[in-house]
């Protein structure tokens, strides 16, 4: 090879490397800057949600699911299927119907209610609480327990607050709100074990207070 060969190819090289590493800066660029737009994250969420309620081997539809998971969650004011209905984004009819799977499969039973005994409130059963163990749920679970208290607290106030600006984006179009009783305005704590809640004039336990409820209002 004559040299002004040598040196055409090894510019042509030089060209192509560079070129190559131009390309590889670019797109290691353009991925992080994918990994933190908003529509990338709102895309992995939806993702991680989705991946982690599926499971082929389940007796459970994922409906279903959702609801024994809300019912074992939600507060006394909150186990309705109409309750459920709005949480979970469906229709009323929907909802009932899944309610009514769930009691015949002997996971749901109807309890006693609100003390006004107009409404029809659902527990769950023994028998659902260790259906749960089963829950598709449980490996997202397992991942978030390997992270540390720290990252974990973040990932929780982030998801928070995300959750707070969707509700307030949704004002006037949706009028249930859900939260626990550490972020709710109606919320006093009345000993160290109690609490007591100003919407609907009723003491709690403590371990209510971290139940969902339909009554929440934000602080
Ligand atoms: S204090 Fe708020 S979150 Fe707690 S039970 Fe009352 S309304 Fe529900």
């Amino acid at each position: 090879m004559r040299s002004s060969e040598f040196f055409q190819n090894f510019n042509v090289v030089t060209i192509l490397l560079t070129g190559g590493q131009f390309v590889n800066l670019m797109l290691k660029r353009y991925y992080l800057f994918m990994t933190h737009n908003s529509e990338r994250i709102a895309d992995l969420l939806v993702h991680l949600a989705r991946r982690s309620v599926q499971s082929s081997a389940s007796e459970l539809t994922s409906a279903q699911w959702a609801a024994l998971r809300f019912f074992a969650h939600a507060n006394r004011f909150s186990r309705q299927p109409s309750v459920f209905a709005s949480y979970h984004g469906t229709t009323r009819g929907t909802a009932s119907q899944t309610v009514k799977t769930l009691v015949n499969m002997g996971y749901l039973e109807r309890s006693r209610g609100l003390s006004d005994g107009r409404s029809a409130v659902f527990d769950v059963t023994q028998s659902g609480m260790k259906a749960l163990d089963s829950d598709p749920l449980r490996s997202l679970v397992q991942t978030l327990d390997q992270l540390s208290q720290d990252k974990r607290e973040a990932l929780c106030d982030v998801l928070l607050t995300i959750n707070k600006q969707s509700e307030e984006s949704e004002m006037g179009l949706e009028d249930t709100h859900f939260g626990t009783c550490s972020n709710c305005k109606h919320f006093r704590q009345s000993g160290p074990n109690s609490g007591y809640c100003s919407q609907s004039s009723t003491a709690l336990d403590i371990f209510e207070t971290d139940k969902l409820c339909c009554r929440f209002s934000s602080v």
